[in-house]
């Protein structure tokens, strides 16, 4: 049996008196969507923030790839294969499309400070760039503003900035947030297609959209794993009913 990619072994962590986070374990397998659901306030972004690095854990380890990288920051986490969407977008909405590509492009090559017109001459940096939007469908739009842009598309947006980095894996805070019916859809699509070029991570309240996606599913309530498993069990779980999905 080959080991998990993503090894989450009893992380706590705690605001003051509220335990946000309290022996969480969770893998993540190759190849899978696992998700992680639960009401707000359960502790999902306190989570997915130690998992990414933004938050040190107060106890537990993370491992990935084979390598214990709980030590690391969020730049070392991400040049060894961690790639993140944020729940609040972070892409620079009066440039343009593919401008914000090749600023995440250049990311992962180190902070060196260079002239932003250099940059945007740099023939390899372009490339990545625009194999990347190719990826998630953006071609399109490339010269588009980000301000005009969709919902739906400033996340497909972000997973290209995110596959610049030649992520093994995905770490998603509520991807559907903020879109419609349509628009949910249409990026559930997307991340279904997503899951073969590497395994999410996924935090969402979209229920449909958990449920058309994940493999496996666990829930968090005040900070504890309460159940893990495919969503037929997660749906019969009389303790997930009582405490989450409600009948
Ligand atoms: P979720 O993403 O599941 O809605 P969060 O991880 O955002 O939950 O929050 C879990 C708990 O931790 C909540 O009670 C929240 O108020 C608290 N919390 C989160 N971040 C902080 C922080 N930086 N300082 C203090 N309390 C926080
Ligand atoms: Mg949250």
């Amino acid at each position: 049996m080959t080991s998990p990619l993503l090894d989450i072994r009893g992380l706590s962590k705690a605001f003051g008196a509220v335990q946000a986070c309290e022996d969480v374990t969770l893998t993540l397998e190759r190849g899978e969507i696992h998700a992680l659901i639960g009401p707000n306030g359960a502790g999902k972004s306190t989570f997915i923030k130690q998992v990414a690095g933004n938050l040190d854990p107060d106890s537990g380890r993370i491992w990935f790839d084979g390598r214990d990288v709980t030590a690391l920051d969020t730049v070392a986490r991400a040049r060894a294969g961690l790639g993140r969407t944020f729940q609040v977008s972070s892409l620079a909405m009066e440039m343009s499309v593919l401008q914000n590509v090749v600023l995440g492009a250049l990311g992962k090559r180190g902070r060196v400070l260079r002239f932003f017109r250099d940059v945007m001459r740099d023939a390899a940096l372009l490339e990545v760039a625009r194999e990347a939007l190719n990826e998630v469908g953006l071609t399109g739009v490339a010269g588009t503003r980000v301000a005009d842009l969709s919902h739906g598309q400033r996340r497909q947006l972000e997973v290209a900035v995110a596959l610049t980095q030649s992520p093994k894996a995905f770490l998603m805070d509520e991807p559907m947030a903020g879109l419609g019916g349509e628009g949910s859809a249409r990026l559930t699509r997307f991340l279904d297609g997503l899951r073969h070029r590497a395994p999410i991570l996924l935090v969402e309240h979209d229920m449909d959209a958990v449920f058309a996606l994940a493999d496996r599913i666990s829930v968090l309530v005040y900070g504890r794993i309460i159940a893990t498993g495919t969503p037929d069990a997660i749906r019969r779980d009389p303790q997930v009913r009582a405490a989450y999905l409600g009948d």
